[in-house]
């Protein structure tokens, strides 16, 4: 079968950083890291796994990053990657084989999947962490029969899903209802990164939440604190080509200037004076209560640090290059700074259960509308095209980029292409 596989070869990698100076296109050329290629076909890795057939699989920002080589070196989370590995982790599809030993699922149920390899999959007791649904801090993401690796797309031993078909533990699988398409479920993984990550530090009724970037997982945050945190007044940092889908999407205001400017701003719509030191931008001594960062960068986190209340939280969930920032006014504040990695079960409205069944139940209540974010589809062997658009998004317009593995040509379906075709 066909797949996407990455593969932590030196030479490949130095090639790619080398050219990928001059055009980011060396980066998913023939000698780069990633590849689409046969492999062997998957198959049943136990009694109690099945194989899926992924029908759409998003592109996540994790995947751009490792594509396009951002990672500093020193990243400390090499330690928890196998490779050569299949990439792929935003999965949904159709169960096409079961093992002897399945409960959960039947052959022809449409799944969402929930990527962590965590102690069920690996066949291990469950650690503390897991006991407590808290899967992304399992301690055996290095243990068991399989090589190490914290999720799917990280594995050299259980693949990812950009690919025609894998292997997956039965503990892995959400049934969809039957009234979800496969184009909404399909957003499950970073609805639910965005949940646990809103749920580290939720808002109260009548506080202000900045949600910080509008990739998926900025544009998940917003839909579900407008579904599920409705008094909350919520504000948005992102570019100003996301105007109409952010006001669609039911923001109370959005800012799209940067430094000083985006401190200004803030300021004058909560109506707070600015603070101005001898040099560099203001800040703001009351702000606003809860910040869900999904750029994680050094620049989101300093404005952050600037326009937050007194102990205020901030959240980081989006994962950026580490540089330098000014963090004086973290202590000065007393802030909260938190991380937040992936997801497991949460207690939300009195049910415990995983983020992924949170979304898919939301979506079968029709309290969520997810359409028109997926702009960019394309197949598997189109992977160069597809990762080029996911990384240039102000160049491609995307806003969320997924493979189709049965599709023959990408479809593409901007918001520019939709007026063009609408005023003609
Ligand atoms: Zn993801
Ligand atoms: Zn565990």
């Amino acid at each position: 079968m066909r797949a996407i596989t990455f593969d932590i070869s030196l030479p490949r990698i130095a090639a790619a950083k080398i050219l990928g100076t001059a055009s980011s296109r060396a980066f998913v050329s023939t000698w780069a890291p990633v590849r689409c290629q046969h492999v062997p076909d998957p198959r049943l890795l136990g009694g109690d796994w099945v194989l899926v057939e992924p029908r759409r699989v998003g592109i996540c920002g994790s995947d751009v990053m490792q594509v396009f080589i951002k990672a500093g070196i020193d990243n400390p989370l090499s330690a928890a990657v196998s490779a050569p590995h299949v990439m792929g982790h935003e999965v949904v599809g159709t169960v096409i084989e079961i093992g002897n030993a399945v409960k959960r699922v039947r052959k022809g149920d449409r799944v969402a999947v929930s990527p962590l390899l965590s102690c069920a999959p690996r066949g291990l007791p469950a650690c503390e962490a897991c006991q407590h649904g808290d899967y992304p801090l399992c301690r055996r993401f290095f243990d068991g029969r399989f090589a190490k690796g914290m999720q799917l797309g990280t594995c050299s031993d259980v693949a990812g899903g950009f690919a025609e078909a894998m292997s997956l533990h039965e503990s892995m699988l959400f049934p969809i209802p039957e009234s979800v398409e496969f184009d909404a479920a399909v957003l499950a993984d970073p609805f639910a990164v965005s949940l646990h990550a809103v749920l580290r530090a939720p808002p109260e009724p009548g506080e202000t939440a900045v949600v910080y970037g509008c990739g998926s997982l900025g544009l998940m945050a917003i839909l579900l604190l407008r579904a599920l945190f409705p008094k909350t007044r919520l504000l948005v940092i992102a570019r100003p080509r996301m105007k109409s889908l952010v006001d669609r999407l039911g923001a109370d205001a959005l800012f799209t200037s940067q430094d000083r400017e985006l401190v200004r701003e803030i300021g004058e719509f909560l109506k707070v004076p600015l603070r101005t030191p001898l040099f560099g931008s203001p800040w703001l001594q009351s702000g606003v209560h809860r910040i869900y960062d999904t750029v994680g960068s050094s620049e989101t986190l300093e404005i952050g640090v600037r326009i937050t209340n007194p102990r205020a939280s901030i959240v980081v969930v989006g994962v950026a290059p580490p540089k330098r920032f000014e963090w004086t006014l973290l202590y000065f504040k007393e802030l909260a700074l938190l991380g937040s990695n992936a997801y497991g079960l949460e207690t939300f409205g009195g049910k415990r259960r995983n983020c992924i069944e949170t979304y898919l139940d939301l979506l079968a209540q029709n309290r969520l509308n997810v359409d028109g974010l997926i702009t960019h589809r394309y197949p598997l062997e189109h992977y160069a095209n597809a990762f080029l658009s996911a990384h240039n998004k102000r160049q491609s317009q995307a806003i969320k980029v997924i493979f189709d593995p049965r599709l023959k040509t990408p479809e593409i379906r901007t918001e520019a292409k939709i007026e063009r075709a609408l005023n003609n």
